[in-house]
């Protein structure tokens, strides 16, 4: 049966995210920027919280574990190296280890540069991946305990996905993505339609997620970091992609 999957708001701009497994009646949330939402999500749905899949140790992705697992007493699944700095861990994991949600198979991917320890869950059945602040749509996370080469590393692991994947990120900051995207690639026509579809999205008050990895390849900058073009226009050609990819956060950061 295929995973069903229930977005929404959290804290300022974080999105939580609800995995379902109708057999077995599993929930996954990923990661719980504070219990309410979630506790509203579980309402919503009428489903019944098992487990926390837990990206990175940031408060806004861990918050609401303590609740949630007093009320629930759900299993914790947190990245190994970080598992010390997020409360209640049951499980850790590291590359390529397996997560179950009742029928559900996750592939745990280290993908670290936003934090040191960042994991991001491929579940290749549905082809879903939740990738907390690595990858954002049409943006990626900020290099906070990482280098930019570390933080390019992780982007290619999951740009190697399947283009049909479907990715559900920690934050809506895709307008924002997307006006300064335009900035590097102003002719890039892939990410001149992604910003009118965005722009009715946001309008009508819905989501941006989930996005596509097709669709990040075509008009995602920071993926595009090794196109001779890309380079060309932050005035790197030639240069080492991640050295153009540290350009683009650079100037992002600055945005
Ligand atoms: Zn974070």
């Amino acid at each position: 049966m295929p995973a069903q999957t229930h977005l929404f708001l959290c804290l300022k701009d974080n999105y939580g995210v609800l995995l379902h497994d109708a057999e077995s009646g599993r929930t996954a949330a990923i990661d719980a920027p504070e219990a309410a939402p979630v506790e509203a999500a579980l309402e919503a749905t009428g489903w019944r919280l098992t487990d926390i899949l837990v990206t990175h140790h940031h408060a806004d992705h861990t918050g609401g574990i303590a609740e949630l697992k007093q009320r629930h007493r759900c299993r914790v699944v947190a990245p190994r190296g970080e598992a010390a700095r997020i409360p209640l861990v049951d499980e850790t994991v590291s590359e390529n280890d397996k997560v179950r949600v009742g029928g559900l198979e996750a592939l745990v991917l280290e993908t670290p540069g936003h934090t040191a320890g960042h994991i991001s869950y491929f579940f290749p059945a549905d082809k879903l991946a939740f990738v907390g602040d690595t990858l954002f749509s049409i943006g990626c996370g900020r290099v906070i305990e990482g280098t930019p080469e570390m933080m390019w590393q992780s982007l290619l692991k999951l740009r190697a996905l399947p283009d049909d994947t479907r990715i559900y990120c920690g934050h809506e900051y895709t307008a924002a993505n997307v006006r300064f995207a335009r900035t590097i690639e102003p002719s890039n026509q892939a990410l001149g339609a992604r910003a009118q579809v965005v722009e009715r999205l946001l309008a009508a008050r819905k989501p941006t997620i989930p996005t596509t990895l097709g669709e990040e390849k075509a008009a995602n900058p920071f993926l595009r970091a090794d196109l001779p073009d890309v380079a060309k226009s932050v005035g790197l050609a030639g240069s080492p992609a991640w050295k153009v990819f540290a350009e683009i956060r650079e100037r992002k950061n600055k945005s």
